[in-house]
């Protein structure tokens, strides 16, 4: 009996796998075939569209295959020797890699045959994940849409003035407490400048967040407000405040003019227990909109992503997954002429003291092609140099929010 054994992703399942298989059983009689585990595949910095379980159960339901195994590593030539397999199957895009010659020689030493089969022309997983990711990315991650040929909103983006904060939180998940100097308060010139560069390239914002640091002590602030109402390109106009200050009758005025809603994120901390209630009374008053972040109510988490300390995590497989699970991949940030879809991950290089890699930030400064660098980059997502610093959302990284600095 001829045992033959081929292995893959099988994402999206299509004809060029299932001509795959077909010919695969027309050249043994039993064929059994590995189906690679979500865990590789993110090693590679991917991610399948459909989970490990439904992509072994379709391939499993295929009339030509005999048996379905997990390919968790890639070590095909120990699956094939478990499987007592004497032929394995590949595409012919591995014919004559130099890799796959080395592997050749290796699998004829325990007699398995290598049968390189033709790509069905035309398709493949990876041409309709891209144009999945794309609509996905349009959609939801990075909340854009194209309304016009010239027009794309983005329903939700953080604006940093600068990583000047009155706490110091332990665990900030923006290390704003270690941030040096010159990013602790930027030019509001510069901050315009930014988006204005998004303006002119087509974009408009849904919902925008100030923050920091703790943006109420930026003293441009207001000017800044004044800024974004007149440009008419922010529908909602949101300040990201911890709580301890309460702004000035200035600052009142131009927040309900502007009809801009202040986010308090209630710590429970000594530093905010009575500002909370006393700027929440005040805000009330003037008919402000507010709502309260409560970290203490278990709705709002505060996970430990850790600070200086951090080492560099070397395995690929665990930075991809700390990214692909994170719940703050997608809080999509202005900052100091960056774009980055993490808040942390776009000062993480300079306070942390390490490189990023090419593509984890973009730099905005004005370029011809800034529109479709800005698109290319929301559309190509990928774990980040700073992931391997960062603990991300680890459900067993749990701990009380805002505990304080000595
Ligand atoms: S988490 Fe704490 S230190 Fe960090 S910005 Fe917020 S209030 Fe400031
Ligand atoms: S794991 Fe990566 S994406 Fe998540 S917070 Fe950390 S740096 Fe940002």
């Amino acid at each position: 009996m001829i045992i033959g054994y081929t292995s893959g992703v099988f994402d999206l399942f299509h004809i060029g796998h299932l001509n795959l298989l077909r010919n695969a059983k027309g050249m043994c009689d039993k064929l059994i075939v590995g189906v690679t585990t979500d865990e590789l595949v993110s090693y590679k910095g991917k991610f399948p569209v459909i989970p490990f379980v439904d992509r072994l159960e379709i391939v499993r339901n295929i009339k030509y295959v005999d048996a379905v195994v997990a390919q968790s590593d890639m070590d095909k030539l120990t699956m094939c020797k478990k499987l007592k397999a004497n032929v394995m199957f590949v595409g012919d895009d591995w014919y004559l890699n130099d890799k796959w010659e080395a592997y050749e020689k290796e699998f004829a030493k325990f007699g398995i045959d290598i049968v390189y089969f033709p790509r069905t022309q035309g398709i493949s997983s990876t041409q309709i994940g891209i144009a999945l990711q794309t609509l996905h990315n349009i959609n939801e991650l990075s909340s854009l849409s194209v309304c016009s040929s010239r027009l794309i909103k983005v329903d939700s983006i953080v604006l940093s003035v600068g990583q000047a904060c009155n706490l110091k939180c332990k665990e900030c998940g923006a290390l704003t407490p270690y941030a040096p100097q010159e990013i602790r308060k930027y030019k509001l010139e510069n901050i315009i400048q930014d988006l204005k560069l998004f303006i002119k390239n087509g974009f408009e914002f849904e919902h925008i967040q100030i923050q920091g640091g703790e943006p109420l002590l930026y003293k441009d602030l207001p000017e800044l407000l004044k800024w974004l109402n007149s440009s008419g390109k922010f529908n909602n106009i949101v300040v990201a405040t911890n709580g301890t200050i309460i702004p000035n009758n200035a600052l009142l005025d131009i927040l309900k003019l502007y009809n801009i809603q202040m986010r308090i994120s209630d710590y429970d901390t000594t530093k905010n227990k009575e500002t909370i209630p006393a700027l929440i009374n005040i805000l009330n008053q003037k008919c402000i909109r507010n709502y309260v972040y409560q970290f203490m109510s278990g709705k709002s988490l505060w996970y430990q992503k850790g600070g200086l300390e951090m080492k560099r995590e070397n395995d690929d497989k665990i930075a991809s997954r700390r990214f692909s699970m994170c719940k703050n991949n997608i809080c999509l940030t202005i900052e100091n002429s960056k774009l980055c879809y993490c808040t942390r991950a776009l000062n993480a290089p300079l306070i942390q003291g390490f490189e990023a890699k090419n593509n984890d930030i973009l730099n905005i400064s004005d370029r011809p092609a800034l529109r479709v660098e800005i698109l290319n980059y929301l559309n190509g997502k990928h774990y980040m140099e700073a992931c391997r610093y960062c603990y991300g959302t680890d459900e067993n990284r749990l701990i009380s929010p805002a505990e304080q600095m000595p």
